[in-house]
């Protein structure tokens, strides 16, 4: 059984979003087409409280892009996002959401960031995406979504990890690449533990998915 995991098409990490991610509003049309391709199609969403951690406005005296210590691990600092129950927060107009099965929201606890849809980044909580996978008899993941060197790369790390067979789907995903090169290096790092890259036309060849 594959899934399609749908990763943070949210409305604040469009473009002009406070969080804007190059391209990343380019990507809806290629997701649509490929929603019909899957079984099982699944979305997260960033959902950070008001106080959240990752928020520079909460660090006094700190900006966006400084890096500070949380609880033992680095947390980067980004502007005020997807705050759970705003606009900004919802998944962007123009994605054929009737497609989408189940939601799972992450970074809901203010003390700690969650870049992968699995787990936060303490790996201390679980958005529940393992077991719905797992209750699903799913064994194929498929990521697509933003931010390819974020929460797409810490997702299927983690799918990985789990035992998953997990596809980063490249032209379906759109990077930050903060500093540069960091889209290059999450490829690489990818492919270094087993994940797949693959472009998504290959989803429409060979009738591979064909049963
Ligand atoms: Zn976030």
């Amino acid at each position: 059984m594959r899934a399609l995991i749908i990763v943070d098409m949210q409305n604040d990490f469009m473009p002009n979003g406070p969080l804007g991610v190059s391209g990343a509003n380019v990507l809806i049309p290629v997701i649509n087409q490929l929603i019909p391709q899957f079984p099982l199609v699944i979305a997260s969403q960033d959902w950070h409280p008001a106080n959240h951690v990752s928020f520079a406005d909460n660090h006094p005296g700190k900006k966006i892009g400084d890096i500070i210590e949380v609880a033992g691990y680095s947390q980067v600092l980004w502007p005020v996002h997807c705050v759970q129950n705003t606009v900004g927060a919802e998944i962007v107009p123009g994605l054929a959401t009737k497609g989408i099965q189940a939601y799972f929201h992450k970074g809901t606890d203010p003390k700690v960031d969650s870049y992968s849809a699995f787990f936060d980044n303490a790996r201390q909580r679980s958005t529940g995406l393992e077991d719905y996978l797992r209750s699903h008899k799913v064994t194929e993941t498929y990521f697509v979504g933003v931010a390819t060197d974020y929460c797409v790369l810490y997702s299927v790390f983690d799918a990985v990890d789990l035992g998953f067979s997990a596809t980063m789907v490249l032209d379906a995903c759109a990077g930050i690449d903060l500093n540069k090169g960091d889209v290059e290096k999450s490829l690489l790092a990818i492919s270094a533990i087993g994940g797949k890259i693959i472009q998504s036309d290959a989803l429409f060849r060979d009738d591979c998915f064909r049963v």
